[in-house]
């Protein structure tokens, strides 16, 4: 089958590999969309704490079940399906505490285990989400990205008539926006980039004080100053995108957050609950993801698509192997 993979950081390779096949409790999927973001782009230009190699990435999947390893199965051949893409244990203190993102053992598709970026990929029965019928899969495919954006919401424990600024319009932070708008709250979306700031949504015309909770949904340390700066009394202030390797430190005032009980808390990835939550709610059309999606490419031209994800231009890119 034909596929990306890696086997050094830096580059990726296109080509054939052997096609997987299903153990027991494993289901082999046909892949019709995979999701491109920029974990994909960090994880083969500068490789990824997670990564384990050669691996072929893609984390974000929608494909249709064409193969059963075991002859009983809730879930049928010719349904179509979002993978979740971790395996947790389901029995670390993490995983018993509702947060199987943090398992101890957790496996990641892309990362620990090949993913995506191929024609077929081989997964878990308890990771497979049925897609319900009206939602094409090229909307299903930011799922993934939504059930991350949830979790951050989660933690920020957002609430109706809340006041919550967004640092970052790309698909992220504007699934955050429109996530904490289904909820209820009252969102500002901070961008630089003009062109990003005219497809988001925050044209409210909301000051950036006295915030309920901030997320900061781009790699930049401005940001996440701004952000703490820009928080009220009791504010939260989400850490959603990780910074620079050798360069991740941020001075915070600890009188300050004391004096007004703010609270710092980091986000990163979901766990299996969030993306049924996230079907349902765009299935629901309570988050519209249609005109999110900008670019719709074949897999073999992944690294134009890289390009256009460094460059920051467009939303969500679409890949098709
Ligand atoms: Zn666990």
């Amino acid at each position: 089958m034909k596929a990306v993979w890696i086997e050094n950081i830096g580059s990726f390779i296109y080509g054939n590999i052997a096609m997987p096949t299903p153990a027991i409790g494993e289901a082999l999927v046909k892949v019709t969309v995979t999701g491109l973001c920029r974990t994909d782009l960090k994880i083969i230009r500068v490789g990824h704490r997670d990564l384990t190699l050669p691996r072929v990435p893609g984390e974000e999947v929608i494909g249709t079940v064409v193969a059963l390893g075991s002859e009983t199965s809730d879930i049928k051949i010719g349904q179509r399906v979002y993978i979740y893409p971790g395996i947790s244990c389901g029995a670390c203190k993490q995983c018993k505490n509702g947060a199987g993102n943090l398992c101890i053992s957790m496996k990641i598709m892309g990362f620990h285990r090949d993913g995506g970026f191929a024609e077929y990929v081989v997964a878990p029965l308890q990771s497979l989400n049925i897609v319900p019928p009206e939602i094409s899969d090229d909307e299903a495919i930011l799922t993934e990205p939504l059930s991350c954006c949830l979790n951050a919401i989660e933690l920020a424990a957002i609430k109706e008539g809340d006041k919550v600024g967004i640092w970052g319009a790309g698909p992220a932070g504007t699934l955050l926006s429109r996530a904490s708008k289904a909820l209820g709250a009252k969102t500002v979306i901070i961008e630089k980039d003009l062109r990003r700031r005219l497809v988001a949504e925050g044209h409210e015309k909301l000051n950036c004080n006295d915030l309920d909770a901030a997320f900061v949904a781009v790699g930049d340390k401005d940001a996440y100053l701004e952000a703490i700066g820009g928080l009220g009394p009791r504010g939260k202030l989400v850490v959603f995108s990780g910074l620079a390797k050798n360069d991740s430190s941020i001075l915070v005032d600890f009188n300050h957050l004391h004096y007004v009980e703010q609270t710092i808390v980091g986000a990163y990835g979901c766990s299996y609950r969030h993306g049924v939550t996230a079907l349902k709610m765009i299935a629901a059309g309570q988050v519209e993801v249609k005109d999110m999606i900008s670019h719709k490419m074949p897999l073999a031209e992944l690294e134009a698509a890289l390009c256009l994800v460094e460059r920051r231009e467009g939303m969500k890119i679409l890949l098709y192997p």
